[in-house]
């Protein structure tokens, strides 16, 4: 029940705004790419998109729940509730039956009154039963009202030794950061050239597809003889005559053109009047050489127009893309 709840923490709290929409989501991505400017994070963005973007999420998440002990008010309120459906239900057992008589009855009878809210495993159900309690059921009772009697106090010690945040939240069995992948990304699948994201909504979907393409170089992509990375983007490749090699050892290269042959999952709309963004044309001038660096190729033949862009530029752009108001 936390999994979901932090959710709502993160989707309704401050910056909430952030995660409104998928568009939202993508915008403030980029966004903060832009204002951090440093080449490792865009790095890690084009190449492990949706790590990326869960660590970036779980980022967030922590940072939310820090404030104002959230995640820790948030596991009280359900450990109360707990405790108070155990407590009232063995009251309630005893005032009808005047004492327990047998254990599994007891324990029966609490299952039942904690439903869906804590489900036993059952092999901790089996050893509970073993146990030399089927004398004294009572006693039995007796120590389980003092034992979830201390649970509050062990949480607030977890929290009260500056116990992470990460680590409870990474112990649970639904992860926030995963469903929020998958409502504000959909698929999570990337081009297969230039490594922009899906924006195919929802999770079922035929075909992906990006409108926005981005110069291949960003990805590494390489001219085979010269080792000059690429700034074409995938819209115009599709329709031009050239070709491409599968990965980077492959023998055989394949005609742009027969691109769904080797990615039927994909559809990249081809229009040789669009160009990259200059969003993406500023971050493929601004990190030429260090990606040529890092991926041993040689910087691209940018053009002067692209080097010419300010991160103003880029960012009027970004607003542009995503139809964001100044
Ligand atoms: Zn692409
Ligand atoms: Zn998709």
């Amino acid at each position: 029940m936390i999994g979901p709840d932090v959710v709502d923490e993160v989707k309704t709290g401050k910056g909430s705004q952030d995660y409104s929409t998928r568009t939202a989501f993508q915008f403030s991505i980029l966004e903060q790419l832009l204002m951090g400017g440093k080449y490792e994070k865009y790095r890690e963005y084009i190449k492990h998109y949706k790590r990326f973007v869960k660590d970036w999420l779980f980022g967030q998440i922590v940072q939310q729940l820090s404030k104002d002990r959230s995640l820790e008010k948030l596991e009280k309120k359900h450990l109360l509730e707990i405790v108070k459906i155990i407590t009232d239900t063995i009251s309630n057992i005893r005032k009808s039956h005047s004492t327990i008589k047998d254990i599994n009855t007891f324990i029966q009878k609490m299952c039942c009154a904690l439903g869906e809210k804590l489900v036993f495993p059952k092999d901790g159900l089996d050893l509970i039963m073993t146990l030399n309690y089927s004398e004294n059921t009572e006693q039995f009772a007796d120590y389980l009202i003092d034992s979830v009697g201390e649970l509050e106090q062990s949480l607030a010690a977890v929290y009260d030794k500056g116990g992470g945040i990460k680590e409870r939240l990474r112990s649970l069995p639904f992860m926030p950061q995963d469903k929020m992948f998958t409502s504000l990304f959909g698929c999570g699948e990337v081009c297969p050239f230039c490594h922009a994201p899906c924006e195919a909504g929802g999770k079922e979907h035929t075909k992906h597809f990006s409108s926005i393409h981005r110069p291949k170089g960003l990805s590494a992509w390489r001219y085979r003889e010269t080792k000059v990375l690429v700034i074409d983007i995938c819209s115009s490749l599709v329709i031009s005559g050239g070709s491409f090699y599968i990965s980077s050892t492959a023998k055989e290269s394949y005609p742009y053109k027969d691109y769904q042959t080797y990615y039927p999952d994909w559809v990249i709309t081809g229009d040789p009047s669009v160009e990259a963004s200059d969003y993406w044309k500023y971050v493929m001038a601004t990190f030429n050489e260090r990606i040529a660096t890092d991926t041993d190729a040689l910087p691209a033949d940018v053009p002067e127009d692209w080097k010419a862009l300010t991160p103003d530029d880029a960012m009027k752009s970004l607003k542009g893309s995503f139809n964001m108001k100044d």
